[in-house]
């Protein structure tokens, strides 16, 4: 048995557990948990996603109409969210919070992107290469201007405290901005590009106190301080507008 979405159904027990509800513009994801004792639905802000958990004796036709029983209240929480702005010709994406248009050309003599700054108020990322190809050449660009962004800051933050980094990652997380693994390892969501540059630079400076304090007390706080003075700011930048930056990504595959 599948879910019924408007024009079809879904089958759940295809192999892919993770599939689009086409109509109502979200990813479905069935995950079996063996500490689950009833089934639970709920919808993630970040990842614009529904997520149905089930007990593992439970089959997934029962899943399926329980997802069915309460695709309105599912519908109303998908509508309560911001829209997903996905990477297009045209679009419009904030870069080291600046507003940016999108320009997919078409170019294929070309491979470089970059900035077009003279079209007056609003800078264009200049997309070369097949359109079809665009959106995620253009993520991994921003994966690398992220990248290149964080280490400058890292490096700025970790000379005063005297620490050493291993390795800098830049992944597509989203339950967190940024992270530090005891092996000295840091690592960071791509999103952060998209944030004003004293943003991603409190990011960066948090995860190189973490180097010192594994911690979120006052000794770690004020290591924060000493090296990034103006990090409240950037504090409550995130806790205000950093859900927003979760709007912004590649465009999304159909139907699988
Ligand atoms: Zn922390």
């Amino acid at each position: 048995m599948g879910i019924m979405n408007g024009r079809r159904a879904i089958d759940l027990n295809s192999k892919n557990r993770s599939v689009r509800l086409e109509d109502i513009g979200a990813q479905l994801e069935v995950r079996r948990h063996p500490g689950a004792r009833r089934l639970t639905l709920r919808v993630s802000r970040t990842r614009r996603a529904v997520i149905v958990t089930l007990p593992l004796q439970c089959d997934l036709d029962e899943a399926g109409s329980f997802l069915n029983r309460h695709i309105d209240w599912v519908r109303a929480r998908l509508d309560s969210l911001p829209n997903h702005v996905p990477f297009e010709d045209a679009a419009a994406m904030p870069l080291r919070g600046v507003p940016h248009m999108i320009a997919f050309t078409g170019n294929t003599r070309s491979r470089v992107i970059s900035i077009d700054k003279r079209n007056g108020a609003r800078p264009s990322i200049i997309v070369p290469g097949d359109k079809t190809l665009a959106s995620n050449r253009l993520t991994r660009w921003l994966f690398e201007e992220a990248k290149r962004d964080l280490s400058a800051s890292v490096e700025k933050h970790a000379g005063p405290l005297a620490v050493k980094v291993k390795r800098i990652g830049v992944r597509d997380q989203t339950s967190r901005w940024g992270s530090c693994s005891t092996t000295g390892a840091l690592s960071f969501s791509w999103r952060l590009i998209l944030a004003p540059s004293f943003v991603l630079d409190y990011v960066a400076a948090h995860e190189v106190a973490h180097l010192i304090e594994m911690n979120h007390g006052p000794r770690f706080w004020a290591l924060v301080k000493k090296i990034c003075p103006e990090f409240e700011a950037a504090k409550d930048w995130l806790q205000v507008l950093g859900p927003d930056l979760h709007r912004y990504g590649p465009a999304r595959g159909r139907d699988h």
